[in-house]
């Protein structure tokens, strides 16, 4: 099973989520950023690294918010979340089409990718 990261970036009771572009996996589905662990690395280390590429910025890795288990056609994902906090950058798409800071009332109001399904419904009680 693959190990996949995902943020968790509150600020002002407001989540980030990103949609996924064109001619990606999934395009124009909604995730919560992030991506595969690469060999060695630490979840943590993942997450910044991801977050860093995927969108020009700096966070602290915070706690462990939640996982969700999902088989697509290629193979099953463990998509593993932590809260995350932003440090510094400005945020600059680099593989998304879109980003958006939604409330938790406003998560219904966007598809997204089914394995963060489950995220987005823990998400809604606790944010
Ligand atoms: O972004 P990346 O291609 O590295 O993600 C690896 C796999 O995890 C892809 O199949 C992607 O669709 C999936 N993924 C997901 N939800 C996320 C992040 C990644 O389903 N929040």
């Amino acid at each position: 099973m693959r190990e996949v990261t995902a943020a968790i970036i509150v600020k002002n009771d407001q989540v980030l989520i990103a949609q996924r572009a064109d001619n990606d996996k999934l395009a124009g589905k909604w995730e919560f950023p992030g991506g595969k662990i690469e060999p060695g690395e630490s979840l943590q280390e993942c997450l910044k690294r991801e977050i860093n590429e995927e969108l020009d910025v700096e966070i602290d890795v915070l706690d462990f918010f939640g996982e969700s288990i999902y088989t697509y056609q290629t193979g099953s994902i463990k998509l593993m979340a932590f809260w995350c906090k932003w440090i510094s950058g400005n945020f600059t798409l680099k593989v998304h089409s879109k980003i958006a800071w939604a409330h938790s009332y406003e998560l219904d109001l966007y598809e997204f990718a089914p394995a963060d399904i489950p995220l987005v419904e823990k998400l809604k009680q606790s944010l």
